[in-house]
């Protein structure tokens, strides 16, 4: 079975959307993952289809109804035993980290809770295992892109998705810090240069250039990953993964 991702959704029509292109598009089309998008309007049960209301205790926008997501919800999952995780994306959740993605990417597949308006009547998450996820300090108007980003994240993980030779495992978070910086050709442009360390040849030497710079411009960018970046190993990562790229001198 492919790691299966299901998005629930006013919207079915976004998807797959940016994930039919490039590497998530032809995992796709390869069979590495699966997506259906369901319209939440479907699990609507009044003559008007209505999914949403106006907020308890009054203010702007509307509220997505409970009964509305419960039904799109157990239309997917056993609810009692969800094999797949299910994610509410909501700014009010909790932020999705790499090793969250990691977990994700290594299960069985997750199934997506899309808002619109003012979001989800809270009960939700107290009558279904739904687990509040945000992408970041910031509000988007629907649940949809953020979910995309979900996917996206997840999907890249998979088996076969990337090439073997960028795996991922060097990336930025995987060590806590954010990735040292990339050059490529032309070794000059506009009078600067790529820097000298970096065309040496010297494996152990780039390694260590490359340690020393994540951790300067996490300490720069991301002062908050330093604080948690406590232990693990303080040795350099190894150099091997460029060893049979044709380098830059
Ligand atoms: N009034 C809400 C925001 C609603 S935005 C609040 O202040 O919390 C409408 C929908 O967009 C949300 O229900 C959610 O599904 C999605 N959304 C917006 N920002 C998001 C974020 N940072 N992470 C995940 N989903 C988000």
């Amino acid at each position: 079975m492919p790691w299966a991702a299901s998005v629930l959704t006013l919207y079915p029509e976004m998807f797959p959307g940016p994930l039919g292109i490039s590497l998530a598009g032809r995992a796709l089309g390869d069979g590495l993952w699966s997506l259906e998008a369901r319209n939440i309007r479907d699990f609507a049960t009044d003559k008007h289809r209505s999914v949403d209301d106006t907020p308890a205790g009054g203010g702007a926008g509307m509220v997505l109804r409970p009964d509305v997501l419960a039904a799109a919800i157990d239309s997917v999952a056993d609810a009692k035993d969800p094999r797949r995780p299910i994610l509410a994306m909501t700014p009010r959740g909790k932020p999705l980290t790499q090793p969250r993605v990691r977990e994700l990417a290594s299960g069985e597949g997750v199934v997506l809770l899309c808002g619109r308006f003012e979001g989800f009547d809270e009960r939700i998450f107290e009558a279904r295992p739904v687990e509040p996820v945000s992408i970041g300090d910031y509000v988007v108007s629907g649940g949809e892109v953020a979910a995309m980003v979900v996917l996206d994240a997840c999907v890249r993980l998979l088996p076969g998705v990337m090439g073997a030779a960028s795996s991922g495992e060097e990336e930025s978070f995987n060590e806590g810090l954010l990735e040292y910086p990339q050059y490529t050709r032309p070794v000059t442009w506009e009078g600067r240069t790529i820097p000298e360390v970096l065309r040496s040849g010297d494996h152990a030497r780039i390694a260590a250039w490359r340690h020393e710079r994540a951790l300067e411009d996490t300490r720069l960018w991301r002062p908050d990953l330093i604080e948690r970046h406590r232990g693990g190993s303080q040795a350099p990562p190894s150099g091997a993964r460029h060893e049979d790229e044709s380098e830059i001198k």
